[in-house]
């Protein structure tokens, strides 16, 4: 079995495993109580906290814990609305191809008043700092722009952007969900006011995450209760999964440049690859992308089909985002880049693991020229395409 769908989710690491385990078996205390069991919980608690708030460049109380990534993108964007609202300032810049977590929880914010500005991405997936600028406005209260996008991989100029909110005076959110602990990340030096993590995309558990909020800003809890997390989210902590997470970053963190060094060229090699199959087309910037993905769009096929069938052959990977497939909508992602909707719907992405092997980049390109092209020999649509009576989405290629 060939695993390409990290960004879907990871593989625990041992070291996070370990640590989960002992932390179960061993330190079942509730943080919050005061005798002795307790204060080692809450003392492995705090441990996580300043390791994951060390490894972003960030202070220990500038962390709180929540159940993953959705949870800390919707409190970072509903506490930040908040706070603008009181000041009379009702207006978020946005991009187009955000996660569902950002973008269902700015329509909300819509419903409640709030203008919201969603910048186009541009064909390369690359949002255009210059045009963020122009967006914001007197009454802008926060600007959220991912790190890395989950479909495309591509990354954002995070720093410039940042730079720009420091200057304009306005909170910058970016959710960091897909970069976390496969791209440096320095919140201070990058200029990030408020970061959204999740253990379960850097080999860590599902269900556990954290937001980071600068010094200063003020959070409000989407959980009420009681005093947990500096009063920001009430619910007795889950300790084993913070530890594992804290584990499985800092193993994450120290590994960033040697996984990089191995997955640049198994990149490059797929890309290469892939792009020898007639009308295919790579997704997003070729360089400025995570380490290990890899998003194309193929004429006349179904992405649905195309996963079923390298499912046959041992290969996991996703057609785009794991939220949207089962909707028979082409994700807003492609189309935010530009990409008609009959090709959109054409979609693969492939996400290795810091594990892949050269053997498993040239099988998965074997498999996917084999599986698109059986397809497309099925297709009356691309039928049509070959004897003309419909013209090419894509150019064709020299190969
Ligand atoms: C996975 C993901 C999320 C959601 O994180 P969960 O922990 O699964 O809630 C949010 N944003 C991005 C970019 C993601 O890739």
């Amino acid at each position: 079995m060939i695993y390409a769908d990290n960004a879907a989710t990871t593989r625990m690491s041992e070291a996070a495993i370990e640590a989960m385990v002992s932390c179960l078996r061993e330190s079942f205390g509730n943080p919050s109580s005061l005798y002795a069991y307790g204060q080692q919980a809450k003392e492995l608690l705090e441990g996580a906290r300043a390791q994951i708030a060390g490894l972003l460049g960030a202070q220990p109380s500038e962390i709180i814990f929540t159940s993953g990534g959705s949870e800390a993108d919707n409190q970072a964007l509903l506490s930040m609305a908040e706070a603008g609202a009181r000041r009379g300032k009702k207006h978020i810049v946005s991009t187009a191809f955000e996660h569902h977590a950002v973008l269902h929880t700015l329509e909300r914010l819509k419903k409640q008043g709030f203008e919201i500005t969603l910048l186009d991405v541009h064909k390369n997936g690359i949002v255009r700092p210059e045009e963020l600028e122009n967006a914001i406005r007197s009454d802008t209260c926060l600007v959220s722009v991912m790190y890395a996008n989950n479909e495309i991989g591509t990354l954002q100029p995070i720093r410039s952007i940042g730079e720009i909110c420091t200057r304009r005076g306005v909170p910058f959110h970016t959710d960091a969900v897909q970069a976390v602990g496969h791209v440096h990340i320095d919140v201070k030096a990058d200029n990030i006011d408020l970061l959204s993590l999740s253990a379960h995309k850097f080999h860590g558990p599902k269900g556990i995450g954290a937001l980071y909020a600068r010094r200063g800003l003020v959070l409000q809890p989407l959980i009420n209760g009681g005093a947990q997390e500096r009063n920001k989210r009430a619910g007795t902590e889950n300790v084993a999964a913070i530890v594992a997470m804290a584990a499985a970053l800092t193993e994450s963190c120290a590994a960033i440049d040697a996984n990089a060094a191995r997955l640049l060229p198994l990149r490059r090699r797929l890309i290469h690859g892939l792009r020898s199959i007639p009308y295919s087309e790579l997704n997003g910037d070729e360089e400025k992308r995570l380490p290990g993905s890899v998003s194309f769009c193929f004429e006349g096929i179904e992405g649905e089909s195309l996963l079923l069938l390298l499912d046959d052959r041992g290969i996991c990977a996703s057609s785009g985002s794991a939220c949207t497939s089962g909707s028979l909508d082409p994700s807003h992602v492609l189309l935010a880049i530009g990409r008609p909707h009959e090709v959109a719907h054409g979609s693969l992405r492939l996400s290795l693991g810091e594990d892949a092997t050269q053997e498993d980049v040239d099988e998965i390109i074997r498999a996917v020229t084999d599986t698109v092209a059986y397809l497309r020999g099925m297709s009356p649509f691309w039928r049509d395409l070959e004897c003309g009576r419909r013209t090419h989405v894509f150019a064709e290629r020299e190969v």
